[in-house]
């Protein structure tokens, strides 16, 4: 017997508002100028981008089924093959399932690999045999960071939802939403005061509003107000100083992710603060807290000022929670392009795609990840965790998949261009879909070429970003011919004509050399940009790279003929300065610049100093660093601790002060500084005493940060 479709479309229709009453997508009342992609008809066309996602997708294609389910069947009494992941995974720490569903699915949406919808589709459905009847779906009995993980299983089934077209994700999602709802802590410690559990629940609102905005359904909607994270969002709103709170610290990749709760707010809700909060934020991230490469954070933190930010060159080798970190940057980015139109906001997430995620290294077998990025100024490298299954390996594989969402925006009538990188993009017109493609390299200076593939004639405008860094202005032409173009209000430059099958555009788009200060208000230390590109050297370059007058380095470097995107020092023609994004693992390379360490550099320790995440420390009396700076000053900085010593200051051989680093309190704030020496070269030496505070349990001296004052 043959059932009619439209019966059986009924009777399904029935079927599912029985089971899900659901009133279908919510309507956002915030306005939003642009739209996203979602990945629907765009493909990224080789390329770096093209290569790292085919890369990223392979490393998370390789997993296991039954390792990633073990500890999901085994706390359900289900027969558990396979091995355990270990590591994060293992101890559900952070766990990063949700998160590693939610990256299959965008890698499908954006490259069609069926492979990755395959495996999306089987592990909810082994999944979900596990859900507790109560909804309880943790990977064991103990998770740590409920909220968080959580809020990634949310994010995980609606990815599945919108991406694969997973028929059971939403049920899921009601059923483990209906469990955080009854037994989630509403607690809600601010983070900044307490990080001793319950951590990260500020991060739920932006997947429950997307719940809401997607499914319709009321109760994602009240359940993700819960979680506005309202006391720190509205020092933004009202550009204040985050650090007006009284607080310990500011976690930093969760304090620019839960900024995207304040971006869904805005869409679900339509309240001006909401966008307040989210330009606001970014310009406060831009200014104060990031590193050339885009990258912020070091140690984890959020930092008071630049000077703090200067010092962390020295103070640590983990200056950026690299996948992480990079992903909560695209989805703000993406928030921010789409809502205001504006494209200055993209200049962020080009930066990342060169330097922050899209110059990490791979991840191994183990699922261990470049989790930091090391901007050390004495030297860097790229290495591996050696914690298997960390948070990062979780956003990896969504950050990766987002490239393909953040290359072209859409309105009613304009295209728009936000990331320059060879894809292509199918979109909807009102007759017959308009195809355009784009290829070239910013790099190689010889511009991006654009073709247009239409059926009938179709006017509409291309509207390329307008890049910060630009060295000059960018110039269009059409089939050949110069075509006048220049900004508008909104950082792009529009392009508006009826286009014709197999017209052609070629953009030109000026780079040049040029330095980065990491504080504006102080010459070094700076980093050398080629355009968004942050420059880095073999570290046997690094003396010859501090001479670099970095106000006229085009005049001192030339471009090697024989790779893309190098240059030369004319003066010392060994000396090469590649992007960063090219090193490899455990290829040690200089990036920031800052010549008064030179003389630092030639620093002499006696006795057994350690160099630890804080710089070099010591507890043998005796012990002792002597070094040689030019200047008529110079500031020690470090921190005192409840074991610390005491030590002698000689600056030219004559004591200069015996100091003391004790503090009942662990890690307050050291600072020694002498002035008013006689301008030139001066010999510092620091000796660890016998003697200490009565009060201390050590004599541990630290030295973090030495800068001669001039
Ligand atoms: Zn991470």
């Amino acid at each position: 017997v043959k059932v009619p479709k439209t019966v059986v479309f009924a009777f399904v229709l029935l079927l599912s508002t029985f089971l899900y009453p659901m009133a279908g997508p919510a309507a956002p009342k915030g306005k939003a100028a642009l739209e996203a992609f979602g990945f629907k008809g765009v493909t990224l066309d080789g390329g770096r981008l093209r290569d790292q996602l085919d890369a990223v997708k392979k490393e998370y294609l390789a997993i296991s089924d039954d390792d990633l389910l073990k500890g999901f069947r085994k706390r359900s009494g289900r027969p558990a093959p396979g091995a355990d992941l270990g590591g994060w995974y293992g101890s559900d720490t952070f766990h990063v399932f949700g998160q590693i569903v939610g990256g299959l699915s965008r890698m499908f949406a954006a490259t069609g690999d069926v492979a990755c919808r395959d495996k999306v589709n089987r592990l909810i459905e082994e999944w979900g045999k596990c859900l507790a009847p109560d909804g309880y779906f943790y990977y064991s009995a103990s998770p740590n960071a409920r909220h968080y993980t959580f809020d990634k299983m949310v994010g995980g089934l609606l990815d599945a939802h919108l991406y694969c077209g997973n028929p059971n994700a939403l049920g899921y999602l009601s059923r483990i939403t209906d469990w955080a709802v009854a037994n989630l802590s509403r607690e809600r410690k601010y983070a900044y005061n307490d990080m001793t559990g319950n951590t990260e629940w500020y991060t739920l609102s932006e997947n429950l509003y997307r719940a809401y905005l997607v499914t319709g359904d009321i109760k994602y909607r009240d359940f993700g107000a819960v979680w506005e994270y309202t006391d720190y969002w509205n020092v933004y709103a009202r550009k204040g100083d985050i650090f007006s709170i009284p607080t310990k610290w500011y976690h930093a990749y969760s304090h620019v992710n839960a900024i995207n709760g304040a971006a869904a707010a805005y869409l679900v809700s339509g309240e001006p603060h909401y966008l307040d909060t989210l330009v606001n934020a970014f310009d406060y991230l831009m200014a104060r807290q990031t590193y050339a490469t885009g990258g912020f954070g070091p140690k984890e933190n959020l930092l008071k000022d630049l000077r703090a930010l200067t010092e962390s060159l020295t103070a640590t080798t983990n200056h950026f929670e690299t996948q992480c970190g990079s992903w909560a940057a695209f989805k703000l980015v993406k928030a921010l392009v789409t809502i205001t139109g504006d494209a200055r906001y993209g200049d962020w997430a080009e930066a990342l795609t060169y330097n922050g995620i899209g110059a990490s290294i791979p991840m191994n077998p183990a699922g261990e990840v470049q989790y930091f990025s090391d901007y050390r100024l004495y030297g860097g490298a790229k290495i591996n965790t050696s914690l298997p299954w960390s948070c990062c390996s979780g956003t990896r594989p969504e950050a990766v998949a987002d490239y393909d969402d953040l290359v072209w925006f859409r309105d009613a009538t304009n295209l728009y261009v936000n990331l320059y990188t060879p894809a292509t993009v199918r979109w909807e017109r009102e007759k017959s879909p308009v195809f355009v493609s784009q290829s070239g390299t910013l790099e190689d200076g010889r511009g991006i070429a654009f073709t247009v593939r239409t059926k009938t004639p179709s006017p509409f405008g291309i509207k390329f970003r307008v890049p910060g860094w630009l060295a000059g202005p960018m110039t269009v032409s059409v089939n050949g011919k110069e075509f006048p173009a220049g900004p508008d209000g909104r950082h792009w430059l529009p392009v508006e004509r009826t286009w014709s099958d197999g017209d052609t555009v070629l953009l030109r788009i000026p780079l040049d050399l040029r330095a980065k200060r990491l504080d504006p208000g102080s010459a070094y230390p700076a980093a050398i940009m080629y355009g968004p590109v942050v420059m880095a050297g073999a570290i046997s370059g690094r003396a010859p790279a501090s001479r670099l007058d970095m106000n006229d380095l085009a005049s001192q470097l030339e471009r090697d003929p024989a790779s893309p995107a190098t240059f030369r020092l004319r003066a010392d023609k060994g000396t090469a300065l590649r992007p960063f994004y090219a090193f490899g693992p455990g290829e040690e390379y200089f990036m920031y610049i800052d010549p008064r360490m030179m003389d630092l550099e030639r620093t002499a320790y006696s006795g057994p100093w350690a160099a630890g995440g804080d710089g070099r420390y010591c507890d043998q009396p005796g012990a002792a660093m002597e070094c040689f700076f030019t200047g008529t000053g110079l500031l020690w900085t470090g921190s005192k601790f409840d074991d610390a010593g005491q030590a002698e200051v000689t600056i030219d051989g004559k004591t200069a002060a015996v100091v003391d680093q004790y503090d009942p309190v662990r890690e307050t704030r050291f600072e020694w500084k002498i002035e008013g020496l006689e301008h030139g070269r001066h010999v510092l030496r620091i000796r660890i005493l016998p003697d200490k505070n009565p009060a201390s349990k050590g004599r541990f001296i630290n030295i973090r940060w030495l800068v001669p004052i001039s």
